[in-house]
């Protein structure tokens, strides 16, 4: 039976004969169905004519982006640590080239999630790379649409992955809304893996907090005040964030004054 994929977001969900009738994630508010209704794809249909197309940003970080676009065009991040590789983040799209081309950087021990609308074949990363643990947390488990044995869901603030790899739970978009904190990147000044926690803004020297990006709702004072709070303990120089905009320095100083700066405008 096949699994099928959400076309507007990339999700695959658990195998069925027939399409679900709806994508969980689409139909939230967060999120949107496109103007044709719900579409549904798969991962061999997206194999046909699409790509990844891997990009070295940093010593030890790489992207990966799917070519033409897919979905809402998410972005994964591999970290390559002495502690094992762990990919940030997902693409819906997994291929033999792929798997080669990760191979050759040194595989990958685990994957971690930002929250749902980066959930694509999530599973299917991990069955393809010796069924490595993917990190959900916990705060989010309504939205795994495939459910597996792989997925770890983790409780709390924060969880050491790594050696000076700490995923942070900073709610807000969701509930389980996570960054990831890499202590020695950018040669040990620290690099904050953001998804959409946060988004860098058209000037990168500053970020922006939203409850839904497609539909721009905004997020509350507290809420985000409750993000700086969970990401203040740790230094970091880089922020990258869900689709390939880039604070390239004063990463800590952009979030808090961005932070300020946003609760003054929504007058909280
Ligand atoms: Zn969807
Ligand atoms: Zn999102």
């Amino acid at each position: 039976m096949p699994y099928y994929m959400c076309a507007t977001c990339g999700t695959q969900y658990a195998e069925s004969e027939q399409p679900p009738e709806h994508c969980i994630i689409c139909e939230d508010e967060r999120q949107y169905i496109g103007p044709n209704g719900q579409q549904w794809t798969t991962l061999d249909d997206l194999k046909r004519e699409h790509h990844n197309v891997f990009t070295s940003l940093l010593p030890h970080l790489t992207s990966v982006v799917t070519e033409p676009k897919f979905a809402i065009g998410q972005r994964a991040h591999i970290v390559q640590s002495p502690s094992g590789n762990v990919l940030w983040d997902s693409i819906s799209l997994i291929d033999d080239a792929t798997v080669e081309k990760i191979r050759s950087l040194g595989g990958l021990k685990a994957m971690a999630l930002s929250h749902p609308h980066y959930y694509s074949t999530i599973v299917e990363w991990s069955h393809a790379f010796g069924n490595f643990p993917i990190y959900i947390h916990s705060g989010d488990r309504e939205w795994v649409t495939r459910p597996d044995a792989v997925i770890q869901f983790w409780d709390g603030d924060t969880l050491e992955i790594g050696d000076g790899l700490t995923l942070i739970r900073c709610g807000g978009h969701f509930e389980g809304s996570t960054v990831m904190h890499w202590r020695d990147g950018a040669d040990g000044k620290g690099v904050l893996f953001v998804g959409d926690t946060m988004l860098v803004v058209n000037d990168t020297r500053y970020v922006t907090f939203m409850y839904s990006y497609p539909n721009t709702i905004p997020m509350s004072a507290a809420k985000v005040q409750h993000i700086v709070d969970m990401v203040k303990p740790f230094a970091f120089d880089k922020i990258y964030d869900a689709f390939g905009r880039v604070v390239t320095e004063k990463g800590y100083e952009a979030v808090l004054k961005s932070a300020e700066r946003y609760v003054k405008a929504i007058g909280g």
